[in-house]
């Protein structure tokens, strides 16, 4: 049995400097040392299976950033701490931000969704079977020595933004929804505090599969800020496709969001797809070619189509391909239709 040593402190500055020290007394310095832990369901699977073999932990549960309140800019500020449930059934967030919510409430279970904390859901690892197995070459999981998924089994894995070097999807459904609200993560360490927009803070594999984002080192996230968009919240819908109706990751998601005019055009449409790749996938292209159109199907599926353009199947996915396209174009027609009641969504409406 491997000891681990466990802090448990009660302000930020503790927390960091536990986890700073830990790293700087080791030769040479490794993240794997010391971890911050808040829900632990990802971490404890982790450790249990020896993917990550931390020295010590830091147990971030018991530091004030568990609030969900105002931003002072007419948005939403989530506490890092503050869990997936707390959040999904917040009524400001179901107010404001019912996509974000839909998302939240399709993920896990009741059960989980009590322990999984917002800073945690972000920093959630890929589920690909390969990356949790010993067995196998993977490059996340060691950087340099291949990857089984390539030319394995890969049909829940990246059609797009792909590398050589790894083809996992990031597994979260928060993050979807909050790549197409554009939200704002905030992070503290030793070195002060510092602000990564959504689309910057998860990334493409590359020829460095290993970092799933861009948190630098010992960095804290202490709160996620929503901007104010009420614009959006009566035409949104979350549309997640899995193999079984709760319980399950999604093979395919997509987050919609859209603000219609007064005679019915769209004027701003967002769309993040889940599933995919790596991070949320948002196109530009696709978002701007329905402004200022009619809402119905054809503009839809040409949508759907530059957003999936250079899509790529490996061996076993290509069926993602055509499953994300129809899920575009029916996630944006029940976004159309009108954001459904979270109740609705829960109990299955729109699947
Ligand atoms: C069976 C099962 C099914 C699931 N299904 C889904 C699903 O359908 N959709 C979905 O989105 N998710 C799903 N999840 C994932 C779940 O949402 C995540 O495990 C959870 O959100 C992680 O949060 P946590 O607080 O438990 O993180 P932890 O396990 O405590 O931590 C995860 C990582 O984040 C780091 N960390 C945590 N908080 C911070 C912080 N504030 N700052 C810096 N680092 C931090 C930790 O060091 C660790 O590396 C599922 C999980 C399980 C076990
Ligand atoms: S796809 Fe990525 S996580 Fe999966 S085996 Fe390959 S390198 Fe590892």
């Amino acid at each position: 049995m491997r000891p681990v040593r466990y802090v448990r402190p009660a302000v930020i500055a503790a927390a960091i400097a536990a986890l700073h020290e830990e790293r700087i007394a080791a030769l040479p310095p490794s993240d794997s040392l010391a971890q911050f832990i808040a829900g632990g369901t990802n971490l404890v699977d982790l450790m249990k299976l020896q993917i990550i073999r931390p020295a010590m932990l830091v147990d971030i549960n018991w530091l004030p950033m568990d609030q969900i309140t105002p931003n002072g800019a007419g948005g939403l500020r989530l506490g890092a701490g503050a869990r997936n449930a707390e959040t999904a059934n917040h009524p400001q967030v179901q107010k404001h931000y019912p996509l974000l919510s839909a998302a939240m409430l399709s993920a896990a279970s009741p059960q989980i969704r009590n322990m999984a904390s917002n800073g945690g859901n972000l920093l959630q690892r890929t589920r690909c079977s390969y990356f949790y197995d010993h067995a196998t070459p993977c490059n996340k999981r060691t950087p340099g020595v291949g990857c089984a998924a390539i030319g394995g089994l890969n049909k829940y894995h990246a059609i797009l933004g792909a590398s050589a070097h790894c083809i996992a999807t990031h597994p979260s459904d928060m993050c979807v929804a909050l790549a197409a609200l554009e939200a704002t993560v905030h992070v503290q360490s030793d070195g002060g505090t510092r602000d990564i927009d959504f689309a910057d803070f998860h990334r493409l594999p590359g020829i460095h599969p290993e970092r799933d984002n861009t948190l630098l080192p010992g960095e804290l996230i202490t709160h996620i800020d929503l901007p104010e968009l009420d614009r959006f919240a009566s035409h949104s819908a979350y549309l997640k496709i899995r193999e079984r109706l709760s319980y399950a990751f999604g093979l395919v998601s997509v987050a919609v969001a859209l603000d219609l005019d007064d005679t019915g055009l769209i004027r701003e449409a967002r769309i993040a797809l889940g599933g995919v790749a790596h991070k949320p996938w948002r196109t530009s292209a696709a978002e701007l070619c329905l402004v200022g159109v009619v809402p119905q199907r054809q503009a839809f599926e040409r949508c759907a189509e530059m957003l999936l353009e250079g899509a790529l199947a490996q061996h076993s996915n290509g069926f993602k391909i055509v499953l994300a396209k129809r899920t575009v174009v029916r996630a944006l027609e029940a976004a159309t239709a009108g954001t459904a009641q979270t109740h609705d969504f829960y109990m299955g409406a729109l699947e």
